[in-house]
């Protein structure tokens, strides 16, 4: 498991340079595709021994004047959602700018974990560009040239225990942050609710021939079109902008959109890999399936993926059309999925037709539903009564006469849900425990299906 990491800062400050250093070779782009612009990029990333995936905010060049501010906010925006970790880079040279403190500020109010970059800082003329950077209130700037190749070494070892973090599966969403229980947030919950300029982000997976581009085309079909084909994250998928049932939503698919978008592509047959992909830009997955064959092992695969990935799934079970005992048949594929996939417990499984559009309502509200869960906060007041209950109901263990003790418990993150107790001796929890733990979450606060993360933290 590794991780991403955006590459954020106003126009000009070195991010391209920066990229392409940490991606070594000029990527195939799509950008010469009539019609199609690109404004976030995203390349494999060597840095020493780590691998992991750059995203950057190419394209901003491209904008007016007028309408670069509001412009750089959506996709910084956008690049901090996707990214584990943001690289946010000023340029040494030229001190800390109006837009530069936009930006900070973005990034201080969605607490993601940032390393500043101060670019640009070979020799002596970013003395002060440095001295300047502290004041945004992003810790210590780490020197860059990014044309020169300076301030890798550091650049590596400040990655590298966070790619270790992420390395373990379990961790791989882990937030760093500080405990803070004594701050109630219950009222300050950031409204999620897809706007215009933060759609609803769906990715629609499934294995070839399932119905994704019947079910893309439909939902296209009977719903306004709010820009064209716009270019992808990755050379493999495209996003389409829609109202989808009034819902501002970005629709991120593979080959098969490319089909409505006429876009001509050299890439013939894409693998199910390429469609995961789009995986990592989504809110809400749609895993679609063919009721005639589901949940063979393919599906089962990319289920799971969108799990490790912490994305909310909801699956679709395509062509009911054709399905003739849909009594028996909707028992046998909830039985199985139960069975199959018990790491997605109560996600919604809701039966479409792609080709009648029979269902697509059930579907859109099932998808509302399935974001609003996954970016749920959960008050520490109402947490820690709650785990005082699952601990009287049912007390730890207690390896070798000590019982392990249960402090308290912070959500540290949304998106999906994450949580960390903290806890005596976490090594000796049992695993059964903590699945305990997390299945209360899930009924206790109504958050069926969405993945949740749980920590344990030492604390004696
Ligand atoms: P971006 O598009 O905003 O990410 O910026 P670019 O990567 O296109 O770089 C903008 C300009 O700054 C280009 O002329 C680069 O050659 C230059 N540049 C990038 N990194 C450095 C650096 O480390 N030192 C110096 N002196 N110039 C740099
Ligand atoms: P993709 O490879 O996942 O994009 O799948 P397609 O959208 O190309 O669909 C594959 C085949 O299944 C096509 O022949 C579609 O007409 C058919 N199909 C898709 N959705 C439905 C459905 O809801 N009912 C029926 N009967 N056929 C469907």
């Amino acid at each position: 498991m590794s991780f991403s990491l955006a590459i954020i800062g106003r126009p000009n400050v070195g991010k391209s340079t920066l990229f392409n250093r940490l991606v070594g070779k000029r990527l195939a782009l799509v950008d010469d595709q009539p019609g199609v612009t690109r404004d976030l990029r995203e390349g494999a990333a060597k840095l020493g021994d780590l691998r992991f995936t750059v995203i950057d905010t190419a394209g901003l060049e491209d904008a007016t004047d007028d309408s670069l501010q509001g412009r750089m906010r959506r996709l910084t925006e956008r690049a901090v959602d996707m990214a584990d970790i943001c690289l946010f880079l000023i340029d040494a040279r030229a001190g800390v700018t109006a837009s530069d403190e936009v930006l900070a500020e973005i990034l201080r109010k969605r607490g993601t974990h940032v390393i500043l970059g101060a670019n640009k800082a070979e020799g002596r003329a970013g003395e002060a560009g440095v001295l300047d950077a502290y004041g945004l209130g992003l810790g210590e700037p780490l020197r860059l040239s990014a044309e020169h190749g300076e301030g890798m070494d550091e650049l590596y070892h400040i990655l590298r225990p966070l790619a270790e973090e992420y390395e373990e599966r379990a961790e791989a969403t882990a937030p760093v942050v500080d405990l803070d229980i004594s701050d109630e947030d219950e009222d300050e919950v950031p409204d999620h609710t897809p706007s215009a300029a933060r759609p609803l982000q769906v990715a629609v997976i499934g294995r070839p021939n399932a119905g994704k581009s019947t079910l893309i085309n439909k939902i296209l079909g009977e719903d306004r079109l709010l820009t064209g084909p716009e270019a992808g994250i990755t050379r493999d998928s495209i996003s389409l902008s829609l109202d989808w049932m009034g819902t501002p939503t970005r629709i991120f698919d593979t080959a098969g959109m490319r089909k409505k978008a006429r876009v001509v592509d050299k890439v013939e047959k894409l693998s199910v890999a390429d469609g995961l992909r789009a995986v990592r830009f989504a809110e809400v997955v749609v895993v679609l399936l063919d009721a005639a064959i589901p949940f063979e092992s393919q599906d089962l695969r990319i289920a799971d993926f969108a799990e490790t990935e912490g994305r909310a799934v909801v699956v679709a079970v395509n062509k009911w059309d054709i399905e003739e005992e849909k009594q028996d048949k909707l028992k046998e594929l909830r039985h199985k999925f139960e069975k199959l996939l018990p790491q997605l417990r109560g996600a919604p499984m809701v039966t479409v037709s792609a080709k009648t559009g029979k269902g697509l309502d059930r579907l859109h509200d099932a998808v509302l539903r399935a974001h609003d869960i996954w970016n749920r906060r959960v008050g520490t007041a109402k947490l820690n009564q709650w785990l005082e209950a699952m601990v009287t109901a049912h007390p730890p263990p207690a390896p070798g006469g000590k019982r392990i003790k249960l402090r308290y418990a912070t959500q540290v993150k949304t998106r999906p849900p994450a949580f960390v107790v903290m806890c005596s001796h976490p090594e000796d929890l049992p695993t059964a425990y903590s699945r305990y733990l997390v299945n209360g979450l899930r009924d206790n606060f109504d958050m069926p299906g969405t993945p949740i993360r749980m920590f344990m933290r030492s604390q004696n």
